[in-house]
């Protein structure tokens, strides 16, 4: 196997830098690992795709690393924003730092919206808050121009309406306004087009990516969807049981992946030439928090575990930029994509 080596990038290149972040939850029996040791870099104006399974922990650890965990969790490692360490701040300083340099957009607009404030009140709220003595004029005006940026049409009579007011694409808009009002440097998208329908996703797509184009920005994407990455993403990062099993250049990811769960994750995606009668899936189920199995945490599910694998956590390995967490990297079959009901034959006899 070739031997592990450090990541390329360089050290003054990157926004913001996570180290070893673990997250745990302390309870009757412990502290349970939600995440393990979990590293990424983002680099200025580069689209970092984060990807897994529910539960694998992605939007935990970004969540975590923005100091919006839950109280009793216990965070670990470094996040370095702009060279400050954000582990062990005050939760008072994280709050000033959210919204303005680093801002999150959700899910669902719907909940993260205030039902019975107007929209033009929700995004004036957001500028009062990180941009002292700011008058109702200007706040207005920055309103009507962001509502413009994200291309809400009549923004004059939009600014006065509420959330219901707005289909589900509408309200993404808005929550994208409210995200960038104070000019971030980072913006995080969570799934930030899973409740909607497929046109109004690739619709907010292109406008998430002309945004970054226009100011700059640097974007995290979490999503359970590699189809999303795959057209938007410079670099993928892989989760699986809270840590980064693969990371590569998109290209790179999707021509040659050397995970065995990425290899599954691809050939889960539909495609239109397989013909198989069944789309394929990753057999099993990802493993519960607190009942990781010794070694590897995918053996269970991979069909090229070896005995090595049920015995040692696969320490990442790095091929140039591209790195993988398994212990079979450089020694799985060629990539046959188009064939994915042989990626993963026989697995669960692990
Ligand atoms: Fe499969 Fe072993 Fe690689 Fe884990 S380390 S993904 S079990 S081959």
């Amino acid at each position: 196997m070739t031997s592990t080596t450090a990541n390329e990038t360089q050290p003054n290149e990157a926004l913001l830098r996570i180290r070893d972040l673990t997250v745990g939850f302390s309870g009757r029996n412990g502290v349970l690992p939600a995440v393990r040791g979990l590293s990424i870099e983002v680099s200025r104006g580069e689209v970092v795709g984060i990807v897994g399974e529910s539960g694998s922990g992605k939007s935990l650890a970004m969540l975590a690393s923005l100091g919006l965990q839950a109280r009793n969790a216990v965070v670990g490692g470094s996040v370095v924003f702009k060279g400050q360490e954000l582990v062990g701040r005050a939760r008072k300083d994280l709050r000033g730092l959210r919204g303005s340099q680093i801002s999150m957009i959700f899910q669902d607009p719907l909940s993260s919206l205030n039902p019975v404030m107007t929209v033009g009140d929700q995004i004036r709220e957001a500028l009062f808050l990180h941009n002292e003595g700011m008058t109702k004029q200007k706040a207005t005006e920055r309103v009507m121009e962001l509502l413009r940026l994200v291309a809400i049409p009549q923004p004059d009579r939009r600014i006065g309406q509420y959330p219901h007011e707005f289909s589900g694409g509408m309200r993404q808009r808005v929550m994208i306004a409210m995200a960038i009002a104070n000019n971030p440097e980072l913006l995080v998208a969570d799934e930030p087009t899973t409740a909607l329908d497929v046109t109004v996703q690739a619709q907010i797509m292109l406008m998430l990516r002309d945004l970054k184009e226009k100011l700059g920005l640097a974007l995290i994407l979490i999503t359970h969807d590699l189809g999303v990455v795959a057209g938007h993403a410079d670099r993928v990062a892989v989760i699986y049981a809270g840590r980064v099993v693969e990371e590569a250049d998109v290209h790179e990811l999707f021509a040659n992946p050397r995970h065995p769960y990425t290899r599954g994750l691809i050939a889960s995606i539909p495609k239109l030439t397989v013909s198989e009668d069944k789309l394929y899936s990753i057999p099993g189920a990802p493993p519960m928090l607190g009942a990781l199995p010794e070694g590897c945490a995918f053996h269970l599910r991979c069909a090229y575990a070896q005995d090595i694998c049920r015995k040692v956590d696969p320490p990442t390995t790095s091929f140039g930029k591209h790195q993988s967490a398994c212990h079979c990297a450089d020694s799985l079959p060629p990539w046959r994509e188009g064939k994915p009901s042989k990626i993963l034959e026989g697995a669960g006899n692990g």
